[in-house]
C-alpha cells in the first residue's frame, strides 16, 4: 500500500523523502523506517524467522538421524 511521502531521517543524519515502510539511506545504505516503531517490529520478525529456520533444521537433522542414519548404523 503506498504511503504518503514523508521526510525521514537516517541514523547518519541524512534526511530524505520516503513513501515506503522501509527504504534505504542513499548515503550510508542503512535501512530507514517510515514509522520509527517499525524498526523493532522488523527486528522481532527477523528473530522469529531465524527461530523457525533453526527449528526446521533441528527437526530435519532429527528425522535424518532417526530414519536414515540409525537403520544404516544398525545394519
Ligand atoms: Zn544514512
Amino acid at each position: 500500500m503506498p504511503l504518503k511521502p514523508k521526510p525521514v531521517t537516517c541514523a547518519c543524519g541524512h534526511t530524505f523523502t520516503s513513501s515506503r515502510d522501509r527504504s534505504w539511506c542513499e548515503r550510508c545504505a542503512n535501512a530507514v523506517y517510515y514509522h520509527a516503531k517499525d524498526k523493532n517490529k522488523y527486528k522481532l520478525n527477523n528473530m522469529y524467522i531465524t527461530g523457525v529456520i533453526v527449528a526446521v533444521i533441528t527437526f530435519l537433522t532429527y528425522v535424518f538421524m532417526e530414519l536414515i542414519a540409525t537403520p544404516l548404523l544398525s545394519l
